[in-house]
This record gives structure tokens, sequence and C-alpha cells, in this order.
């Protein structure tokens, strides 16, 4: 079983829109600011961009758009100060620990599966209680490879010891987490936690939606009992 970290596990948005209002003096900003991230982690997959250049490229050219020009060591002290008042707004969301460990009795070997960076998201799980859950971690950072790349997750499944058709990913992000899984050739679970009504304009019939983590178990058993998962008494 893999899993996504940020808003899968941990409340990133919350912290991370707190935290740019925080500095800029304002809080709308937070949908340009995905877009932005999510435009680098693009052109990082695209082989366009170094994944160790993307989040200073991302936080300079976001200011940028703003009118705000800085030198890149403004940029860099920007970016820090960013990351230290995020980092003091993690938080779990309240179905995690139960449903980890679960998943650790029911036997099932877990993979955390991330596109940020290193250093960062290591102190993330450490910072939570979650190091203990995983059997691996795989880091888009580390690896110099981002989601929804197929080699972020048949790397996992090799980490793990298992074909790709015995592992299912779960994730917030449609794309790049469920479709990328789904395309990779594993098991996919878009988490929604919004709990949206499901467009079958946009999710493929082969990719499972939950709104909240406390619906996996059931979900396992029921469609993906080929991972492992005893079955209900
Ligand atoms: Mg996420």
């Amino acid at each position: 079983m893999c899993l996504d970290i940020d808003d899968t596990l941990v409340d990133f948005t919350n912290a991370g829109r707190r935290a740019l209002a925080a500095l800029l003096g304002r809080d709308d900003l937070w949908a340009e600011w995905e877009r932005t991230t999510d435009s680098h982690v693009a052109r990082v997959v695209a082989g366009e961009l170094e994944y160790a250049h993307m989040h200073h490229q991302r936080t300079r050219t976001f200011l940028g758009d703003l009118g705000i020009a800085l030198d890149t060591a403004s940029v860099t002290d920007f970016e820090l100060r960013r990351r230290t008042l995020q980092r003091a707004g993690w938080r779990l969301f309240d179905d995690v620990l139960p449903c980890l460990d679960w998943l650790r009795a029911a036997g099932v070997r877990l993979a955390a599966v991330t596109n940020a960076s290193g250093a960062h998201q290591r102190g993330k799980l450490a910072d939570l209680g979650l190091t203990r859950f995983f059997d691996h971690v795989a880091i888009a950072g580390e690896i110099g490879l981002a989601k929804p790349d197929p080699r972020m997750f048949t790397t996992v499944c090799l980490a793990l010891g298992c074909d790709p058709t015995e592992a299912v990913h779960i994730g917030d992000k449609l794309d790049i987490d469920a479709i990328g899984a789904r395309d990779a050739g594993l098991g996919a679970i878009w988490l929604d936690r919004a709990d949206n009504p499901t467009d079958p304009e946009t999710t493929p019939r082969d990719v499972h939606v939950i709104s909240a983590l406390d619906q996996l178990p059931q979900l396992l058993v029921t469609e993906y009992a080929r991972v492992g998962v005893p079955a209900p008494r």
C-alpha cells in the first residue's frame, strides 16, 4: 500500500495557506501558489527543470507574478521563513493513525510516496510520529523523479518487493496520485476529502474514490483482497 503524504495524511493546505498569509499579509493567494507549484512540478516531470532548483524557482516565479522582484538571497530567505511557519502548523487528519494502525495490524507493507523535498518531508514524518509505520519512503527530491512519472511508482514496488499489480496507491490528487498510479499499473484510489460528487467525465472507472481514510479498510477488503488483507470475520 502506497500513501501520499501532503493533504492525504497531513493537513498541508491549511498549514501552507496560513504560512503564506502570515508572510504576505493576505489570504487569497493559495490557489495561485498551488498553480505555480504544480506547473513547476510538471516541468520537473518533463525533464525541463532540476528538482533541486524547483522550490526556489517556484517561489521566485510566484513572487515575481505578484510584482515582488527579489534577489536570490531574499528568495531563499522568504522560502526558509515560509517553510518554518508551515512546519509549525502541520497536523495529522484525525483518521490517519487508526487507518495506519489497521494496515500494520493487517500485515500490509506500507510506503509513503511524495513529491516533496527530502529533508523537509522526512522531518515532517518524524515530527508527526509517522516514520515507524513505513517500510519504505519515496521522496521526489531524493530520487529526482516526481509523480505522475510511472517510475516513481514502479521503484516503490521494487522496494516493497511486489509487482505493481499487487500494490495500491492512495492520494488526494486525482491526476498525479490516482491516475498516475493507475497508469503505472497499480490499483488507484483518489482520496477526495471534499467529498465532491464523482464526475464520470473526469474520474476513470478504474479509480476508486473515498472521502476519508476510515473508508480505506473496507475498500481494500472488498476490492483489493489480493494485496493480502485478511477477509473480515
Ligand atoms: Mg498530496
